[in-house]
Formats: C-alpha cells, sequence, structure tokens
C-alpha cells in the first residue's frame, strides 16, 4: 500500500470487492485465526443514549494478512426511515511497522458483504453437500447479502422465507427471482420442516426457531444475534446441535451460544472454531443426520480483512482518494 492516506468510498468498496474476494479473505483470517497467527481485540458495542443508537468498535490484528485497524459504527434503528442503512460504519487500517494510519474505508457495504461470507463459509464446510432448500429467517437489509452469497454455495432448488414483519418479505422474494429461485414465504414449523440449510438474520431478543421444528441434517448460520440478549433460536436447538463458530470468546458473551452456554446447556468447550475445519484441524460435519451450526458473531478481523481487500483494489485500479494527515 503506498505511503499517503488512501480513502475508499462506499461506492468504490462496491464496485472493487465482490463476493467471491470477500469469501477468500473472510475464510484466510477464520483460518489465521484458529492457527494462532490473528486475534481480535475485547469489543466495545455502547448504547449511547442517543437516537436509539448502539455505538462501539472492533478491532484486531491478523500477523499472517498484516492487517492492523478498528471498525467504528454501530446501529441507529431510525435511519431507514431517513432512507439511511441501519448500520453506519467506517474502517480505519494501520500500517502495523509503525503506527501510521493507512486507510479509511467506508464500512458499510463491507459489513454486509463479510457478514454474508461469513455464513456462506459455514455452508460450505458444514452443510450437506445434497442441501436443497433454503430457509431465511429475516428480511431487512442484511439478508438479501445473505441470499445471494448463501445461493452459491449448494444447488439450491427453493428459498422458504419467515420474517417477524411479513410485509418486508416481498423484497428478499425479488433477489430470490433474481437468482432463479422460487419464493416461498411460509410458518416458521414449515421452515424447519422443508429446509436443509437455515440462515437466522434478525434483530430479535427471544427465539424465533424451536428445537422440534428443525429437521435433522439441518444447517443453521445463526447470524442475527451479536450483542448481550440478543436471541434468535432456543437455547435447547443451541444445545442439541454440533456449534462451530468465528470466536469463541464473543459466541459465548454476544453470539447466539450466550444462552445455552449461560444456562449450563452447553460448554464452553464444546464449540469449535470453524477455522479448524477450514485448517482441517476439525472434521466438521459428521453424519448426514447431524444438526450442524454456524454461531457467527462477527468479528473486527473480517472487517479488516476486507477493508485491506477494497483499500487494495481501489489503489491498483486508481478509484483510492488520497490525503495526508
Ligand atoms: P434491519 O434493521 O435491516 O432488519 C432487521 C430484521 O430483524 C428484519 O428482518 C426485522 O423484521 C427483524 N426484527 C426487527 N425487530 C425485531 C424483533 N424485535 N424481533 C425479531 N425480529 C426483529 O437489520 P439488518 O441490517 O438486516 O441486521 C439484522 C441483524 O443482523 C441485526 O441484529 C444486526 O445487529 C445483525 N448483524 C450481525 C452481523 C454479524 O456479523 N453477525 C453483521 C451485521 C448485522
Amino acid at each position: 500500500m503506498s505511503d499517503g492516506l488512501l480513502i475508499v468510498s462506499e461506492e468504490v468498496c462496491e464496485k472493487v470487492v465482490d463476493r467471491a474476494s470477500a469469501f477468500t479473505a473472510v475464510e484466510n483470517v477464520f483460518a489465521a485465526m484458529a492457527r494462532g497467527d490473528a486475534y481480535n481485540f475485547p469489543v466495545i458495542r455502547e448504547a449511547i443514549g442517543y437516537a436509539d443508537a448502539l455505538y462501539g468498535f472492533k478491532s484486531g490484528f491478523d500477523k499472517a494478512g498484516k492487517a492492523l485497524g478498528v471498525k467504528s459504527g454501530g446501529y441507529w434503528p431510525g435511519n431507514m426511515d431517513k432512507g439511511l442503512t441501519n448500520h453506519q460504519s467506517t474502517v480505519f487500517l494501520f500500517n502495523p511497522d509503525t503506527g501510521q494510519l493507512q486507510a479509511l474505508v467506508g464500512g458499510n457495504y463491507l459489513t454486509a458483504v463479510r457478514t454474508a461470507a461469513s455464513s456462506s463459509v459455514s455452508i460450505a464446510h458444514l452443510a450437506r453437500k445434497d442441501s436443497k432448500v433454503l430457509g431465511m429467517v429475516g428480511a431487512g437489509h442484511q439478508s438479501q447479502f445473505q441470499l445471494r452469497a448463501a445461493a452459491e454455495q449448494r444447488d439450491f432448488e427453493k428459498v422458504v422465507a419467515w420474517n417477524p414483519h411479513p410485509e418486508m418479505l416481498p423484497r428478499l422474494g425479488a433477489v430470490a427471482e433474481e437468482l432463479g429461485l422460487p419464493f416461498e414465504a411460509v410458518e416458521r414449523e414449515q421452515l424447519g420442516a422443508e429446509a436443509d440449510v437455515i440462515i437466522t438474520i434478525t434483530s430479535a431478543f427471544e427465539p424465533l426457531l424451536k428445537k422440534e421444528w428443525i429437521k435433522p441434517g439441518t444447517h443453521i448460520a445463526c447470524m442475527g444475534t451479536d450483542t448481550k440478549g440478543k436471541q434468535e433460536v432456543a437455547a435447547e436447538l443451541v444445545a442439541s446441535a454440533t456449534v462451530f463458530t468465528d470466536e469463541v470468546a464473543q459466541s459465548i458473551t454476544i453470539g447466539e451460544a450466550q444462552h445455552a452456554v449461560g444456562s449450563g446447556a452447553l460448554a464452553e468447550a464444546a464449540i469449535i472454531p470453524i477455522g479448524a475445519v477450514i485448517n482441517g484441524d476439525h472434521a466438521g460435519r459428521s453424519s448426514a443426520e447431524e444438526i450442524t451450526l454456524f454461531d457467527g458473531t462477527g468479528v473486527g478481523l473480517q472487517d479488516l480483512a476486507v477493508a485491506a481487500v477494497a483499500a487494495r483494489l481501489a489503489e491498483e485500479q486508481g478509484l483510492a482518494g488520497t490525503a495526508t494527515l
């Protein structure tokens, strides 16, 4: 990267970072984390008592990928009414050799594309190869990215979906249609009975899926729970599944596993970092009947990994702005 400060806008991020490069960046950083070559610093996330906003920092260092930095931002629930994305964030990348600020990178598109890459990596490594039906729980901003990325991982023949606010589903249905996938809005029991892969991506604070609705062999990617108190599926479902995660420390504190671990139904030691599967140190799914659950909590290193890709490609293609401090 150049010696000056690069500025990479949201628009340029969308132009240069595609799903394939996000997938590779996220898969590599999960693998580096499991090898001990990359680590996340403790997350700060606070309700600031203004505009109903949650604001915080996610930070880390990837020695292998030489990415050092922080994503700062959060969630402003009133933004949609203003025509803005509810998630707002910016990634700051620093030179790990000197500490100098290297790049300012828009984080909104990157957050969506790296979160979709995360569930996608889990589907690639853990879902049954013969998965045919994709179940979507959630229909907000992230859900469309999730659907597009998941659709590339298996030969899905159909999408079934449920959302607590059903009026949001047609927008997701339009994405499925664009991908050539039949789309059906269903009740939750039917979603569980039909889906081979389920993605949950809501802001729920109570379980939306019960254990008895899920059929054997399903892979579930729980992507919405990223804060203490949030929950998308029943703790009994988490406890009965083989649980994988991006990072165990986040999984048990701010992820979906916080409830099952908190109640003693699931041991922290039973949770497997997905990087171990990527590195070949864990076999992953062990049978066609096993329920696998990926607790995708969202780590700062994912943000740094895709932001580093954005900065490199933007500079190579002459699309980055420059500044000096
Ligand atoms: P959004 O505001 O666009 O959509 C919210 C979704 O949650 C919709 O499906 C909505 O119907 C549903 N919802 C809203 N309030 C609810 C409630 N009280 N109970 C149940 N469902 C409710 O948000 P988004 O950008 O699509 O993000 C969805 C979730 O994903 C958020 O919780 C966000 O924090 C989380 N997220 C996680 C990661 C990660 O890395 N794991 C990354 C980005 C976002």
